[in-house]
């Protein structure tokens, strides 16, 4: 079995880092293909290179220069190379690389782009692996999308005969031969690419935390992390809050059924969260809820008309207005004579004073009110499904531990129960749920 690894940037932080992970390549000879990002942070005064390259670039745009930013960024990879006693020359390159920027040849994505390309650079000669640029495998439509056949076809001849390669994250090539980049976090996506590109057996993300963890550890004090997760459940807590993937690190090796094993550098013996697409079997069949996740500062518009209900079209009326006004709504709970409308506070307080005067135009309500000040909270697991009680234990243990629900929104899939309270209550929620739940 090939596994596909990928290390982002606190793995390649520091020469202590680059002995973490050849640790961790040597002890598995199936990991052959190793993607790594940039050089990230050491500590956390301490800048990202990826930061930097763009800081470099925009000071030759305006033409001020960028000497010491680009002293900063050499001199982070020539330490890890004399630290590990690699063999590379790195000085000359970084001289054309300077000379063409000063000519101002070199693009912001080509720039941002070598953070990952010398990262690449070092770890392939550490391991004794082959160097595989992305701009050799990448390749990027025209509009921006990844040309998947093209690009697969093209890793899969390049890495037959390696015994292993290392491959620069983040960037590809346009149809014109120019260099591209991802959005940032992008280095997910060319390590989920080039699992799909192999069909390797799993693709295991190399990260600073043992995995996702079931509710914000922010909020929660140590909370668990999640062994076991869906890729629909892992969109869910992703949606509502909760960020480890790039999301479009997702649909490659969801659409191949390859399972992705997020993983702690700083911890390889800890089995870390595996996303697939489904469970045949349930690690723990009372582990009903698999995260708990949430946003805040939400505002919800309620509109009051009696018998709106049964008034054909009139839900299609209202999310016209907020159409209008370019504002999407995330949550739409309604009783019998109202519908509330949840949108993030921040998207709508530009257009609320014209909304609301469309939709008494347009709907002629009978009461509008604005509440804002409100977090939603999801609770997410594929066990909820059809299993009774779960909404009522939710509710019983917010009602004792004195917190008001505001709205409540469930969707016949039951993956998720979303609930709003408060903003003042949000933490508390949290941490209700997740003692009531999970022990
Ligand atoms: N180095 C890039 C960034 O900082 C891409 C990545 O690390 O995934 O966004």
């Amino acid at each position: 079995m090939l596994k596909v690894t990928k290390f982002g940037g606190s793995s390649m932080a520091d020469a202590g880092q680059y002995k973490k992970v050849r640790d961790i390549i040597t002890a598995d000879p199936e990991r052959r293909v190793v993607v790594v990002s940039a050089a990230g942070k050491r500590n956390s005064a301490d800048h990202k290179i990826t930061d930097l390259l763009y800081l470099c670039h925009a000071h030759t745009q305006y033409g001020v220069a960028c000497d010491p930013v680009f002293e900063m960024i050499t001199s982070r990879y020539i330490e890890i190379r004399d630290e590990l006693g690699i063999q590379l020359d790195l000085e000359t390159e970084f001289a054309e690389l300077k000379e063409r920027l000063d000519a101002k040849q070199v693009s912001q994505d080509e720039m941002a782009s070598r953070g990952e390309y010398f990262s690449a650079k070092l770890m392939a000669a550490y391991l004794g692996f082959d160097f595989v640029d992305s701009a050799d495998w990448v390749f990027f439509n025209i509009d921006g999308t990844v040309d998947t056949e093209k690009s697969y076809a093209a890793l899969s001849a390049k890495a037959k005969d390696c015994h292993g390669v290392v491959i620069p994250g983040f960037y590809g090539v346009m149809p014109d031969g120019t260099i591209r980049t991802f959005s940032r976090g992008g280095s997910d996506i060319t390590g989920s690419l080039a699992a799909a590109a192999l069909d390797a057996g799993v693709y295991e993300n190399w990260t600073d935390v043992s995995g996702i963890l079931m509710a914000d550890p922010r909020i929660v004090e140590n909370p668990h992390p999640i062994a076991e997760i869906t890729y629909e459940e892992l969109r869910e807590l992703a949606y509502a809050g909760a960020n480890v993937l790039h999301e479009g690190a997702i649909y490659p090796v969801r659409k191949k059924n390859i399972p992705l094993n997020i993983r702690n550098t700083n911890d390889p013996a800890a089995p870390g969260t595996m996303i697939r697409k489904h469970f045949d079997s349930e690690t723990d069949p009372d582990r009903i809820i698999t995260g708990i996740t949430g946003k805040k500062d939400f505002s919800i518009i309620t509109i009051f008309k009696r018998g709106l209900t049964n008034e054909v079209g009139i839900l299609r009326r209202i999310l016209s207005v907020l159409e209008k006004h370019g504002v999407s709504v995330e949550f739409v709970p309604n009783g019998m004579d109202n519908v509330s409308l949840a949108i993030p506070t921040a998207k709508l307080t530009p257009h609320l004073y014209a909304i609301l005067a469309d939709i008494q135009q347009d709907i002629a309500p009978d009461n509008i009110t604005v509440h804002d000040q409100i977090a939603v909270i999801t609770a997410v697991g594929h066990q909820m499904a059809f299993r009774p009680g779960v909404s009522g234990k939710i509710f019983a243990a917010l009602g004792k531990a004195d917190i008001n629900i505001r709205m409540i929104n469930q969707g016949p899939d039951e993956v998720n129960i979303i609930f709003g309270v408060e903003n003042k209550d949000f933490a508390d929620a949290i941490r209700v749920l997740y003692n009531s739940f999970i022990k």
